[in-house]
C-alpha cells in the first residue's frame, strides 16, 4: 500500500491488486492453474526467476490478496493461508519441530491442537509438557529446560483464562523457543501477540474473520523468513491450500471485521453483566467483568475483552441442557465467531474428549455454558438468556 493507512482503512484495501478489468470487488481467480505465453517463461517461473502464478496449490491470486490483507492487518512481514485452522496450526508445528524437540504448552487447548500435541506428535519423537496458561511461575518452571516451541491461546476456550504473552514470550526467548499464539478468541482486531514479543500468530479464519459461517479458513501470520524457509516447503508439497473461493469469502469478512467485533464485544459485555447479576447463574466468565482472575491482564493485553463469554448454570449437566433447549434465539452449536449468537455446552461437545479429571482441572463443568455472541438487537438476546433462566 502507498502508506501506513490506518487498521480500518487497511481491512477494507490492503492486498488488493486488480487485473485490467478494474473491478472494485477483489476478483475471483477460481482456476487450479495458469497457461504461458511461451515455454521459456514457464521455465522461469518454475526456476524463480519470473514473479507469477504456476498452480494454485503453490499460490494464487485471491489468496495471495487475502494474505497481504491479514499480513497487512496483523503487522507481520508475511501470511500464509490455509484450508483450515487446524491445517495452520498442523503446518506450524510438522514445520518446525523435529524428533527429540520439546513442546511447552499450556492446558486448556482447542480439542484437535491439543489431540496433535498428545497423540500425532510423540509418534514422531515430539513430546509436550503441559502448564497451567494462567500461572506464570509455572512456566518459568516449564522453561528452565530447553523448548523448541511454545503455544498457548489467550483467552482460552471455553473459561476465557487469559495468558500473559509478554511475560510467557520473555521466558521463552531465555530458552530459545519459537511462540505460537493461536489468538482465534482474540481476533485480530483485539489483540496483538507480535507487539508482545510472540512471534508466529495464527488464526482460525472460520471465525470472527469469516464471521458469518460460511467457510473453513486458517491463516499463519510470521515473519518472512519463516514463511519462506519453515512453512513454504511444507505447503508446498503436503498441499493444505485455501481454496480461491474460500479467500475471496474471506477478504470480504475482513471487510466488516472491526466492526462487527466491536458490536458483538459491546453486546457481551451488556450480556456478561445481566448474567452476573441473575440469581439463578453461580458464575460468569468473562474477561471484561473484574471478578474474572484475567481482568487486569486483558486490560494491559487486549483493546477490548471480546465476543466470547461462558456462565455456570448450577444443578450439573441436567439443568445446563434445560437452559440450552430453552434459548430460542441463541442457537445450540459447537462453532463461534457467527453473525448468529451461538450457545455451546463444552463439557459434551468441543472438550469431551478429555479425561473428566483434567475437564474439572480446567474449569469445564458439566453446568458450563458458552456463548459466541452475535449481531442482534442486544435486547433480544438479553431476553432469550432471561426467558431461558426462569
Ligand atoms: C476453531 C478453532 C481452531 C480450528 O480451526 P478450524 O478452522 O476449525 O480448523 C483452532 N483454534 C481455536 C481456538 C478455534 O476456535
Amino acid at each position: 500500500m502507498s502508506r501506513n493507512w490506518r487498521r480500518r482503512t487497511r481491512l477494507v484495501h490492503a492486498g488488493t491488486e486488480r487485473t485490467p478489468w478494474g473491478e472494485t470487488s477483489e476478483v475471483l481467480a477460481l482456476t487450479s492453474g495458469f497457461v504461458y505465453d511461451r515455454a521459456e517463461t514457464a521455465e522461469a517461473r518454475f526456476a524463480a526467476r519470473a514473479e507469477g502464478y504456476t498452480y494454485s496449490r503453490l499460490g494464487n491470486p485471491t489468496v495471495r490478496m487475502f494474505e497481504r490483507r491479514m499480513a497487512a492487518l496483523e503487522g507481520s512481514e508475511e501470511a500464509a493461508a490455509t484450508a483450515s485452522g487446524m491445517a495452520a496450526l498442523t503446518a506450524v508445528l510438522f514445520a518446525t519441530l523435529r524428533a527429540g524437540d520439546r513442546v511447552v504448552a499450556s492446558r486448556l487447548l482447542f480439542g484437535s491442537t491439543r489431540e496433535l500435541l498428545t497423540e500425532l506428535l510423540p509418534r514422531f519423537g515430539v513430546r509436550t509438557d503441559f502448564v497451567d496458561g494462567g500461572d506464570v511461575e509455572a512456566w518459568a518452571r516449564a522453561l528452565e529446560r530447553p523448548a523448541r516451541l511454545v503455544l498457548f491461546e489467550t483467552p482460552g476456550n471455553p473459561t476465557l483464562e487469559l495468558v500473559d504473552i509478554r511475560a510467557v514470550a520473555h521466558l521463552a526467548r531465555r530458552t530459545g523457543a519459537l511462540v505460537v499464539v493461536d489468538n482465534v478468541l482474540a481476533t485480530p482486531v483485539l489483540q496483538h501477540p507480535l507487539r508482545l514479543g510472540a512471534d508466529v500468530v495464527v488464526y482460525s479464519a472460520t471465525k470472527h474473520i469469516d464471521g458469518q459461517g460460511r467457510c473453513l479458513g486458517g491463516v499463519i501470520c510470521c515473519s518472512e523468513a519463516f514463511r519462506r524457509d519453515v512453512l513454504t516447503p511444507w505447503l508446498r508439497h503436503t498441499g493444505p491450500s485455501l481454496s480461491p473461493f474460500n479467500a475471496w469469502v474471506l477478504l470480504k469478512g475482513l471487510e466488516t471485521l472491526e466492526l462487527r467485533v466491536r458490536q458483538a464485544t459491546e453486546t457481551a459485555g451488556a450480556l456478561a453483566r445481566f448474567l452476573a447479576d441473575h440469581p439463578r447463574v453461580t458464575a460468569v466468565l468473562y474477561p471484561g467483568l473484574p471478578c474474572h482472575p484475567g481482568h487486569a491482564l486483558a486490560r494491559r493485553q487486549m483493546e477490548a475483552p471480546g465476543p466470547i463469554l461462558a456462565f455456570r448454570t448450577g444443578g450439573g449437566k441436567a439443568r445446563a441442557f434445560a437452559v440450552l433447549d430453552r434459548l430460542r434465539l441463541f442457537r445450540i452449536s459447537n462453532n463461534l465467531g457467527d453473525a448468529r449468537s451461538l450457545a455451546t455446552h463444552p463439557a459434551t461437545t468441543t472438550h469431551r474428549r478429555l479425561p473428566p479429571e483434567e475437564r474439572v482441572r480446567l474449569g469445564i463443568t458439566d453446568d458450563l455454558i458458552r456463548l459466541s455472541v452475535g449481531l442482534e438487537d442486544p435486547e433480544d438476546l438479553r431476553e432469550d438468556l432471561e426467558e431461558a433462566l426462569r
